[in-house]
């Protein structure tokens, strides 16, 4: 057993849920009716260990939108088609100190790096072969990867949420033309269908059960605790996790690895997916976020959790 005494780590754990709840600062994001609407006081945590073990509290079963959190996802699927060469001709790995849909790309013309905005959209054209057209195939290849990194139960996909996304979307229609314009995309690409595919991805919906077995998944190099399958390579994994380091929490990615010292990737739903490489992984969902968009309750969780136990990066040192 990885966690020796779960009962025990449960108790800990259930502590710094209950006093992270009380929390109620921040704001829920409200460009879009979908996400303003949500009630800002649900708060979720849930945990699946490399082993297995569970623990879910809170509103670990209402679904929200993976918003930012299929950024990780989809880069890990576009290595594991094209491989890390190909990849990276397309989108560079280096963070961006620049918010996350800025209108900025580095100097070759290419986006910093998959876990924001420009480089989401650059790794949506890459999830197709040459000459392949379908692009139902390819949402279906994504819905499929997530039911499969969350233990095989289905995921779902708010349609309000893709459509009121569509009609928000004008920096991320910026950020496709500005990289067209520096032939930053593979050859053929259909640049509306890959935005639109950006945006679908964005609204498939889990909930914080799911989403932890997917972090566990990625905990565990990409063997799903739950089902046993191969989803991703480990080498996908190690790429995916070291971005997520760097890069996955917005523009407190660097004050995130120093005080926090784990790979994560917030959403503007509120989710936060969070690795514990070879221990677990851990999803935060509440709706209020912090200035940089992260969520309020998330961050605290984090903070307290790597108080109690020494799961930063560097705490075997
Ligand atoms: N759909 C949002 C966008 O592309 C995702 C934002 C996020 O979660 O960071 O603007």
């Amino acid at each position: 057993m990885v966690i020796r005494d779960f009962d025990e780590f449960c108790r800990d754990i259930t502590d710094i849920y209950e006093s992270t709840l009380p929390n109620t600062e921040g704001q829920v994001a409200s460009y879009i009716p979908q996400l303003a609407r949500v009630n800002p006081d649900q708060f979720a945590v849930s945990l699946c260990t490399v082993d297995g073990q569970r623990l879910s509290l809170g509103d670990s079963k209402a679904d929200f939108s993976v918003q930012s959190t299929c950024k990780p996802i989809n880069y890990s699927l576009a290595l594991q088609l094209h491989g890390e060469h190909v990849v990276h001709r397309h989108v560079g790995r280096e963070p961006s100190g620049r918010g996350f849909n800025e209108l900025t790309l580095n100097h070759d013309g290419r986006p910093h790096n998959p876990m924001i905005n420009a480089g989401a959209i650059m790794c949506c054209s890459l999830l197709k072969r040459e000459g392949e057209v379908n692009v139902a195939d390819r949402f279906d290849l994504v819905m499929d990867t997530w039911r499969r990194l969350g233990g095989g139960t289905k995921v779902k996909f708010n349609n309000s949420v893709y459509l009121s996304e569509r009609t928000t979307a004008d920096r991320n229609f910026a950020l496709g033309y500005f990289m067209r314009e520096k032939q930053a995309f593979p050859a053929s690409t259909d640049l509306l269908e890959t935005l639109e595919f950006y945006f679908q991805c964005c609204s498939i919906e889990v909930h914080a059960e799911q989403m932890a077995a997917v972090a566990a998944t990625l905990a565990n190099g990409g063997i799903c605790p739950i089902s046993g399958e191969r989803v991703f390579e480990t080498k996908t994994v190690q790429h995916c996790l070291s971005l997520m380091y760097s890069c996955g929490m917005y523009d407190y990615s660097g004050e995130f690895a120093f005080t926090i010292g784990l790979p994560a990737k917030s959403g503007v739903a509120g989710a936060l997916m969070i690795v514990v490489p070879n221990v677990m992984g851990i999803c935060t969902w509440s709706p209020r976020l912090d200035k940089l968009g992260n969520s309020v309750r998330g961050i605290e969780f984090c903070r307290r959790l790597v108080a109690t136990f020494n799961f930063h990066n560097y705490d075997t040192l």
